[in-house]
Parts: structure tokens; sequence; C-alpha cells
């Protein structure tokens, strides 16, 4: 048994003191897990958008100081009482929503928003106690969607904890513990394109390509990337796209501009910008009669969804999903097993690598626009 096992541990953490500002690499103590919890030290964590509006918290609740990070890979360091689904050693994937596979979300085959664990972006600390298992010098550090991963230990409940193949290596599938899922599982299992369909992806970031993958995996005939910033779509020929619209190369509204290419809309939509104008044009551009819209993007928190209720009435469907409506410990592992047996590649979304110290380069990137996924190495 590690000598670290009910001992409190000194580690390094990025942490986030203030809105915007750079990460500080710090020495903080992280507690022993407590019930139904489990400590895990963390070999690579990536960045996803989702940390980046939190972390810039301009459309969102600020909660500072906070250890951000949601997407990574790492080791059972430790478990609490109560935890039998795991042990030290295991390999694990944490994920921002979670699975206590006793509520009856968690026993609907329709629903991954787990009545205990459901992504909560205000709260800062355990659900257990209320309170915060980092601190430095006794001030405690808040936690971010219960998993807090720019840290080399974390403490995470033992519900978003995906138990996956020993051979996996971490540093690819990391990408799988957020961005990657839930662009695949957003078209596979929520917009459910049919063969030789046409689907329309907004924001070609790592969510929409892989959102794009799913369309490819499902048989459509067209793929139609709508991105801003054209130098992405370069990128996305390698994901299967055919055809790019930037709404800034025309004078009238994206919907309108797809509606023409598609005679009459599109069959799926699948938005991954954030933008809440992306994601009404994104339900606008479906096809009446069949068409069906999922929003995946983060909003900022005083946004509103307007459109004209006639365009529900023609018989177009708007859906919304978190993770993909993937369930974190029943679906996971499999997913993780697509990559192992190559049907599913994660590599070509990794396009920056970056050490622990260098971890403000990977909000950089992002920010530009330049990378997909950074991958964050804790080592050195
Ligand atoms: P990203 O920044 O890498 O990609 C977003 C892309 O959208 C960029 O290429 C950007 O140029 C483009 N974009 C922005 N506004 C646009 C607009 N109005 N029209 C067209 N394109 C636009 O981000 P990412 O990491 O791929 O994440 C994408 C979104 O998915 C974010 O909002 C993130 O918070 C969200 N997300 C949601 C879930 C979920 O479970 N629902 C999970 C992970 C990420
Ligand atoms: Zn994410």
């Amino acid at each position: 048994m590690s000598s670290t096992v009910g001992q409190v541990i000194r580690c390094k953490a990025a942490v986030s003191w203030e809105a915007g500002k750079p990460l500080v690499i710090e020495e903080v103590e992280v507690a022993p897990p407590q019930n139904m919890e489990v400590r895990v030290k963390i070999l690579f964590t990536s960045l996803c958008h989702t940390d980046v509006y939190f972390w810039e918290a301009k459309g969102q609740t600020p909660l500072f100081p906070r250890i951000f990070g949601h997407e990574a890979g790492g080791i059972v360091e430790s478990i609490g009482e109560g935890v039998t689904d795991l042990k030290p050693g295991d390999k694990v994937l944490p994920i921002f929503t979670g699975e206590c596979k006793e509520c009856r979300h968690c026993k609907s085959s329709e629903s991954n928003m787990c009545d205990l664990l459901r992504i909560n972006t205000d709260r800062g600390a355990m659900l257990e106690d209320g309170k915060t298992r980092f601190s430095k010098n006794g001030q405690p550090i808040h936690h971010f969607l219960g998993t807090s991963t720019f840290s080399e230990y974390t403490v995470i409940h033992v519900g978003c904890l995906a138990k996956i193949n020993p051979e996996a290596p971490l540093d690819k599938v990391c990408v799988l513990s957020c961005g990657i899922s839930t662009g695949l599982g957003a078209t596979l299992n929520v917009a459910k394109p049919t063969k030789g369909s046409t689907v329309a992806i907004f924001g070609l970031g790592a969510v929409g390509l892989a959102a794009a993958e799913g369309a490819r995996i499902a048989g459509a005939s067209r793929i139609i990337g709508v991105d801003l910033n054209p130098s992405r779509f370069e990128e996305a020929k390698k994901f299967g796209l055919t055809e790019f619209v930037n709404p800034k190369d025309h004078n009238k509204p994206v919907q309108e501009v797809l509606v023409e290419m598609t005679d009459g809309g599109v069959d799926r939509s699948v938005e991954c910008t954030g933008n809440v104008n992306a994601m009404i044009s994104a339900f606008e551009c479906v096809h009446d009669g069949w068409g069906v819209a999922v929003l995946v993007g983060v909003p900022n928190k005083d946004d509103a969804f307007k459109t004209h209720p006639i365009n529900l009435l023609n018989e177009r469907t708007l859906k919304g999903t978190f993770f993909g409506n993937y369930k974190p410990r029943s679906d996971i592992p499999a997913v993780v097993e697509k990559y192992m047996n190559k049907e599913l590649e994660v590599e070509k979304f990794i396009t920056h690598k970056v050490t622990f110290s260098e971890i403000n380069k990977a909000f950089e990137y992002m920010l530009k626009g330049e990378s997909l996924r950074c991958i964050i190495s804790m080592e050195n």
C-alpha cells in the first residue's frame, strides 16, 4: 500500500486566482478522499473550451481561487470509505457529469442526467461535506466540475470516474473524457442521422469535429462545416467534412445559406460553438418535416434562445445534450475500446503538447483558435 494513503498530499497544481489571469503553479495540499471519493494521480490533462469560459468568467459565475480542468486521464492513488468499484492502481478517466447508478436518470436508458452527480458548474466543493479537498496554507481552493484535473492529485466522486482498459495510453485517450466523446455522442446518440443524410456542424473545434466524425461513421453523404475561423476548414477536411460555410462571407443569415445549399434544409445539425446566435441558426437550418438540431455548446448565463414557434410547428425538433448522452461509467470504457480496436482515431484531434509548467500556453492556443486539443503532461 502506498505511504500516502490517508495522508494529506502536497503537490503541484495550476491555481486560477483571478478571472482571466494566467494560472499559477503552486504547491497545494490535497486532503485524503472521504466517503465515496477517490484520490487520483493525474498523468495527462487537456484543455476544453468550457474551462476557458469559467476561467474568463465573462458570461459565467466567477468563483476563485479555483483549480480548473476536466478532460484528463489518471491512476487511482487511494479510495475513501464506501468505494467498492475502484482500487489503487486502476486507470481512470474523470468525467464532469457523473453516474450514481441508482437514481431515476441512471436507471433510464434515455438519460445521463444523474440526479446526484449531473454537471454543476457553480459548485466549488465536494458533495459529501460541502468542503474543498484543496488548500494552500489553510486557504481553501475551489473545485471545478467535480474533477479539477489541473493538479498532480485531485479528489473525485467515484461516480465521476470511468474505469478503463489498463493498456489504454492516457496521453491519447484523455481526450475521450470530455470533448471527443461529447461530439461523437451528440451525433450518434442524439442527432442519429441516417445513411445518406446531410449534416451541418456549427463550430469546428475538437467537439464539432468529433460530431462530424460521428456523422461520417453514421454514413452521412454531405457534412457541411460552419465556422467563423477559416483556418479551421483545411484541418476539418481530415475529418470527412465535404463543404464549408463561413457566415462572414455572406450578407444573409447563415441558416438561409444552408437552406439554399440543401434544397430546403439539412437533415441534422449539431451546434458546438457556445454562441447563442449559432444555436438559433443551427435550429433554423434544419429541414421541416423531419430535421433535428442538437445543441452542445455551453451558453452564457444570461443567454436566451429565440425563434418563432412556427419553426417547431413545422415539425422540426430541437434537442440538447451533455456529454453526448453517454453514461460515464457504463458507456465510456466501450468508447475507449473503440480507440483500442482502431475503430476510432483520437490522434488527429491532438494538435499541441505542453508540459504542466507551460499550461498557460494551452489557453493561448485555444483563445487564438490555433489548437484542437493541447495535451498537458503532468510529469515534469
Ligand atoms: P473550440 O473553441 O475549440 O471550438 C469552437 C469553434 O466554434 C471555434 O472554431 C470557433 O471559431 C467556432 N465558433 C464560435 N462562434 C461561432 C459562430 N457564431 N458561428 C460559427 N462558429 C463559431 O471549443 P471546443 O472545445 O470544441 O468546445 C465547443 C463547445 O462545446 C464549447 O461551447 C464548449 O463549452 C462546449 N462543450 C459542451 C459539452 C457538453 O457536454 N454539452 C462538452 C464539452 C464542450
Ligand atoms: Zn469539456
